[in-house]
């Protein structure tokens, strides 16, 4: 039988590789994001009381209305901004799905797709798969800046679509209010969707504010805003997200949505919205990951490692071109073999690879995990 693949230059991801090889080697895991420590109690608590209180069957195919309210309560909250809980948001399995479904509801085939490199992995695909074209704008290390009279001359007629996000993965930088009015006044009177990823926005830090997409009149009209309640509440192995976009965005969306998962885990769904009652459950997380960060940052300060502390996400950079000149897909497999400590290497989320000679570090991790990770790296 002859298989022809529709993505045939796709493999394994990074963090599939790294989290096994860490396991092989029996290093500490600080590649793949995640934490490991356990998910609030009483969260769990909460979604137990729903799977003891009802919440088995379907849940409705835009996500339990408890939790759409609380996730309108909260744009409402932070941005002051208004998404209607009926229409305008919907809960998705993960941010993943949500990236993956918006994609496939708006790209066909040649259609142009903008996205800054290093790209989260699962941009890239989605677009491939639904016969679009990426065109990526790389971004270098250490600051990650775009320079917008490059993404202008990116646009064409072709352009259908633009994916941003901020808190970056894998960089650790953010977006300034500069330049989502960049990108505002370059897409002001197109048809472009925006696609932004804000799974990181409860973890900024050095009291930065997060640039929602929604807070600027005319990007809302066009964007479609992921998030990820794994990320928030400490929890990834749940796969709860959620999207939200305009009406006439959502209507299209949903098209999809309604066949491709048709609904989420229905007790996860309940259990979160009840938590989020708190605002203080996703308020205190920049202070919570900030304190991790100058741990770790502090701890290797005098290691031959050089950095510019994250401004968001749980990931922190650190370029090791004074230690070695090996690649950094070499170096990242080196350290998880030889020295027990495992990392991503940035070059995989570049255009042709390119390597700037700098590793991702997870520290979503107790700080016994940091400090024993910091150790290892001021022995290099
Ligand atoms: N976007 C970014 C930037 C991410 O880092 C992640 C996961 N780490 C996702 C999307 C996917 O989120 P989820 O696990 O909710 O699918
Ligand atoms: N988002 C996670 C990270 O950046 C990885 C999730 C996955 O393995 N797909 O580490």
């Amino acid at each position: 039988m002859n298989i022809t693949s529709k993505l045939p230059n796709v493999g394994t991801t990074i963090f599939i590789v790294m989290s096994a090889l860490a396991k092989e080697h029996h290093a500490i895991n600080l590649s793949q994001g995640f934490p490991n420590y356990p998910s609030s109690q009483k969260l769990n608590d909460l979604v137990t009381n729903a799977m003891n209180n009802g919440y088995n069957q379907y849940a409705p195919m835009a996500g339990n209305l408890d939790l759409r309210l609380a996730i309108a309560h909260k744009y409402q909250l932070l941005y002051k901004s208004t998404y209607h809980p009926e229409k305008e948001i919907t809960v998705t399995a993960g941010a993943t799905q949500a990236i993956y479904t918006i994609i496939s509801a708006f790209i066909r085939r040649n259609d142009e797709v903008i996205m800054f490199k290093p790209a989260y992995d699962c941009y890239e695909p989605a677009v491939e798969i639904n016969g679009g074209k990426t065109i990526p704008v790389q971004l270098s290390a250490p600051n990650y800046k775009v320079n917008w009279d490059k993404v202008a001359s990116k646009i064409s007629s072709q352009t259908k679509m633009i994916i941003i996000n901020s808190p970056h993965n894998p960089s650790g930088t953010i977006w300034s209010k500069d330049d989502m009015l960049q990108l505002q006044k370059l897409t002001r009177n197109t048809d472009i969707i925006i696609l932004s990823d804000e799974v990181y926005e409860h973890i900024v830090f050095d009291d930065a504010q997060h640039q929602s997409a929604c807070l600027f009149e005319d990007l809302k009209q066009r964007s479609f805003i992921c998030a990820s309640f794994g990320k928030t509440f400490h929890n990834t192995g749940w796969k709860i997200g959620y999207c939200c976009a305009t009406e006439a965005l959502m209507v299209e969306f949903r098209k999809v949505h309604q066949f491709n998962v048709f609904s989420v885990h229905h007790p996860s769904q309940k259990g979160i919205a009840d938590y989020m009652q708190d605002p203080e459950t996703y308020l205190g997380l920049n202070t919570f990951f900030q304190r991790k960060r100058d741990l770790f940052l502090s701890l290797i300060s005098e290691s031959r490692f050089k950095f510019q502390p994250s401004q968001g996400t749980y990931f922190q950079v650190l370029d090791y071109s004074e230690i070695t000149d090996e690649s950094d897909v070499d170096f990242a497999k080196r350290l998880t073999v030889d020295f027990k400590l495992a990392s991503i290497p940035l070059s995989v989320f570049n255009t042709n690879n390119q390597d700037d000679k700098v590793l991702r570090f997870c520290f979503a991790k107790t700080d016994e995990t940091l400090v024993k990770a910091a150790e290892i790296l001021s022995k290099i």
